[in-house]
């Protein structure tokens, strides 16, 4: 009887765990993608981008005969239904993490189980499962470096090879057309300008990894800070959607630091932020919604408000930040430190909900993921674990000086304040929507809040919160 394989966040070939024991069982296979309502639900940028993955994928199956079913629904439904179809007596995924994801893979596999299919779940996604990595006492850490310690130097299995064929069943399942699924309506706005920067599928994933480790590990240590140069693997976009295995990276990571790759060990620790971000999501699942630590309920944060659209529409009046906004609107990402800055400028500054700010990146981000948001945006806001403490703000005009010193990543995006604005801060102008009646001819905005008294503002309801 065949197995339906139900695909998520894993569209590889190689390195997955399921494929290889699919293929291993002997079994017919039936690899399988359900739009359900935990996955409509996903923002308007990354959902787009599952899409094409899905696309891509279902090519890569293709080509060695097999084929990827589309369906949509509720999962439990869509897996009973197509169980009963094909007589598959088993369903087999690779595990996810999200309190959404979780509730729905629990009840899935408790019923099919119970009703005698072989509903099993691997692990694929991560480097070491949340809850393999436990401090001495058998708790969880809360703080980066001691869990940094505890996983340096813990074998991580070999890659594993991609299977050369799957076996077929007898007849395939119908299924959907995945353009009628139309995943990028809600991203019409930008889909052109943003499809620009992406790269989609495992062999894009291969050739981004390839290329860092040739070209840009070396000066990773000092580059990765420097938003205006290219100095980071671009990985995430490829780790979100599962078109590249963590253990796969990390084997090119440790390889290089063996060869004395300087910067790799860096590198590997920022893989180790990844883990880190899923060891707190499972330990601490409210980390995606409500402060992680809950004293912070009392804290006056601002809901929704006018100042927040200025700073969702890159029009803050602060270049580092509005640079940073339109890098995301026009990229679907946005660098390691200005995500750092953006978001202390939103929480602190103008003191708004970092939920607003999570939200926003949930939107816009094609590398969104729901543990390393929540974990940068606590992080930033001062109310999640490991934090910048909330009195430490980043000011965006000393941050501009130390790591854009020549404007460059600025006028990459302003085009306001560029005598010849690049097509890259132009295209921002095509990527907006029209309702948003922007004009790079305009001039550049004068500043929501004078960054001196937004600190102060923001320190005062820190203290008035602390006495
Ligand atoms: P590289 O520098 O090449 O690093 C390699 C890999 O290490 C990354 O691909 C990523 O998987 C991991 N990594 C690096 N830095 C971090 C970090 N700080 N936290 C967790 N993992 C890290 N990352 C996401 O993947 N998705 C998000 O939605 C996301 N939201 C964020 C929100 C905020 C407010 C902040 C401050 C950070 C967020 N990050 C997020 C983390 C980080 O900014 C990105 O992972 C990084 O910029 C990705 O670029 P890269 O692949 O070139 O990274």
């Amino acid at each position: 009887a065949p197995l339906i394989l139900w695909l998520r966040r894993d569209l590889r070939l190689m390195d997955s765990p399921l494929l290889t024991e699919a293929v291993r069982s002997g079994r017919p296979l039936i690899p399988l993608v359900i739009l359900d309502p935990e996955t409509e639900a996903l923002g308007a940028a990354p959902k787009w981008r599952l899409g094409l993955g899905f696309a891509e994928f279902a090519k890569a199956l293709g080509d060695i005969g097999s084929r990827l079913t589309f369906r949509r629904g509720p999962a439990l439904e869509v897996l009973q239904g197509l169980i009963a179809e094909t007589g598959a007596q088993g369903v087999w995924w690779h595990r996810l993490y999200d309190p959404a994801s979780v509730a729905r893979d629990t009840g899935v596999k408790a019923t099919l189980k119970g009703q005698g299919i072989d509903a099993r779940s691997f692990a694929g996604h991560l480097l070491f499962e949340p809850w393999e990595v436990e401090t001495g006492t058998g708790g969880f850490y809360k703080v980066y470096t001691p869990f940094w310690k505890a996983v340096r130097n813990r074998p991580v299995p070999a890659p594993l090879p991609a299977p050369q064929a799957l076996p077929a069943p007898a007849d395939w399942p119908d299924s959907d057309d995945l353009d009628a699924w139309q995943m990028g309506a809600a991203m019409r706005r930008g889909a052109g300008v943003v499809g620009y920067h992406l790269q989609v599928g495992e062999a894009m994933a291969q050739e981004r990894l390839d290329f860092f480790v040739a070209n840009r590990l070396d000066t990773y240590a000092t580059d990765r800070d420097l938003p205006a140069t290219d100095g980071t693997s671009g990985l995430s976009e490829n780790l979100t959607y599962g078109e590249i295995s963590p253990a796969r990276i990390w084997a090119a990571g440790w390889r290089a630091m063996q060869g004395g790759a300087r910067g790799a060990e860096t590198f590997l620790k920022e893989l180790v932020w990844r883990e880190f971000a899923y060891h707190l999501m499972h330990h601490t699942p409210h980390i995606t919604h409500a402060n992680w630590k809950p004293e912070w309920d009392a804290f006056p944060w601002r809901e929704d408000n006018k100042d927040a659209e200025y700073w969702r529409r890159g029009l803050t009046g602060e270049p580092f930040v509005d640079a940073a906004m339109r890098e995301m609107y026009v990229t679907g990402r946005m660098h390691n430190r200005a995500r750092m800055i953006v978001a202390s400028y939103l929480t602190k500054h103008l003191m708004t909900h970092w939920k607003v700010g999570l939200d926003w990146f949930a939107d816009c981000l094609i590398d969104w993921d729901p543990a390393s948001n929540a974990m940068g945006w606590q992080w930033a806001s001062g109310s999640g674990p490991d934090s910048a403490p909330f009195f430490r703000i980043f000011n965006p005009a000393t941050q501009v000086e130390k790591f854009d010193p020549k404007a460059d990543y600025r006028h990459r995006f302003i085009a306001e304040i560029a005598r010849d604005p690049s097509p890259m801060a132009l295209s921002y102008f095509d990527a907006v929507p029209q309702a948003w009646r922007l004009d790079p001819k305009r001039p550049y905005p004068e500043p929501l809040v004078d960054l001196g008294e937004g600190r102060k503002r923001a320190l005062a309801a820190y203290g008035a919160r602390n006495s």
